[in-house]
């Protein structure tokens, strides 16, 4: 049988009531809302035979009475404060809609904290899972009640003395599909209903500090000012120009001392976020932003410092399990198009480990992260049949 919109509304029905307000979806990691939509996890495993279980990470994983290892379809059930009611929990959902409908035992995963909104720890569960989560660096970052994340696990009956032992559950899984709303226009644009995921974006996150001198605003003349905002502020529009045009280059956090209306600013601390479908984009943007800060050194008289405070090469999803989408897509009579993804998923934390792979859902308006998230549940279903449709030629 055919998975269909109805199949997918049913699932959601009793899912998308939790944490969800006029503001919109509130169901942060390791909170009451988020032990809701676990308790609705462990209903839907038992309404289609899987069995219900929780790794040492609070991965939730619904299991086939196979062996292992298994193929999982899944994603996250955690949202951002006041997000939308699809991103994380469609993939849940569809996973158990294919679940249901395929002959292979199928397991269905939902990775805890995929958005890290609480603790700042974005895809937990995942990263916890293949070894790569600091784990002695996390458990003691606090929410902002002063909450630690040690507590806040204990708290959702999950040992935290024992997330070390996470990895050992890698064993199960054989590869993953994960199913996501679009958080971009870029289906809409360039596909149908879904589209298969290429990989995910070449990333980096530049700190820049500089350094100029305090003065008078109204009797420093400007030869003789050494303005640190000023010359923030030539950089952030360079380091925009520097953006090739699969790229996006952002300035979301600046600290201005002495922050004061009538004095020159002083010090300046700036964050650059800058995404590429390729890493190559990324290097030479990176190449033009330094080049930048030493013609500013020179022409300001401003102190100008960047360093690197993280990088991501990106994803590029197993040749295998794109192929088997892009076939199943074109079986199913939708343009085969893929796209990049500029979004960190648990898919992309899986990839090194284990074959792993992506379709996302026509999202028209691009919104996500905000209660005006929508999505068409035909689409949607679309997106499920394909990802059935691949799994069943993977296996
Ligand atoms: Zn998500």
């Amino acid at each position: 049988m055919s998975i269909d919109a109805g199949d997918l509304a049913q699932l959601l029905a009793d899912l998308e009531p939790i944490g969800r307000s006029e503001q919109g979806t509130t169901r942060l990691a390791w909170t009451a809302e988020h032990e809701a939509a676990a308790e609705w996890f462990r209903e839907a495993a038992a309404r289609v035979g899987l069995r219900p279980a929780r790794d040492p990470a609070g991965n939730l994983w619904a299991c086939p009475e196979a062996p292992a290892p298994w193929w999982a379809i899944g994603s996250h059930l955690d949202s951002v404060r006041e997000g939308g009611r699809y991103d994380g929990a469609l993939g849940v959902v569809a996973g158990f809609a294919i679940a249901a409908r395929s002959e292979l035992p199928l397991a269905v995963v939902a990775f805890a904290d995929e958005e890290g909104a609480r603790f700042n720890t974005p895809t937990f569960g995942s990263r916890a899972l293949t070894g790569t989560l600091d784990v002695g660096d996390v458990l003691t970052r606090v929410d902002e009640s002063g909450v630690t994340l040690r507590d806040a696990m204990r708290g959702a009956g999950v040992d935290p003395d024992r997330l070390s032992e996470a990895p050992t559950w890698l064993d199960r899984l054989r590869g993953l599909l994960e199913l996501h709303i679009d958080q971009s226009r870029d289906v809409a644009e360039r596909a149908g209903p879904a589209a298969v995921v290429r990989g995910l974006a070449a990333r980096m996150r530049v700190q820049v500090e500089l350094r100029g001198a305090a003065d008078h605003a109204g009797t420093t003349r400007r030869p003789v000012r050494r303005d640190a905002l000023l010359a923030a502020a030539r950089l952030i529009i360079r380091a925009d120009e520097l953006a090739g045009p699969e790229m996006v280059a952002t300035a979301g956090r600046i600290l201005v001392e002495p922050n004061a209306p009538t004095t020159v600013p002083a010090r300046v601390r700036a964050w650059l976020d800058a995404r590429a479908s390729r890493p190559a984009e990324v290097d030479a943007w990176w190449a033009g932003v330094r080049a930048a800060a030493d013609d500013l050194r020179a022409s300001t008289g401003v102190d100008v410092r960047t360093s690197v405070a993280s990088t991501n090469r990106g994803t590029v999803f197993d040749p295998d399990v794109r192929r088997a989408l892009t076939r199943a897509a074109e079986r199913s009579g939708l343009p085969a198009a893929e796209v990049v993804c500029f979004a960190g998923h648990d898919a992309g934390v899986i990839a090194p480990r284990r074959p792993a792979g992506m379709v996302l859902v026509r999202n028209p308006t691009g919104v996500s992260h905000a209660p005006g998230e929508d999505v068409s549940l035909e689409d949607a279903a679309a997106a499920a049949r394909v990802v059935r449709s691949a799994v069943e030629a993977l296996a």
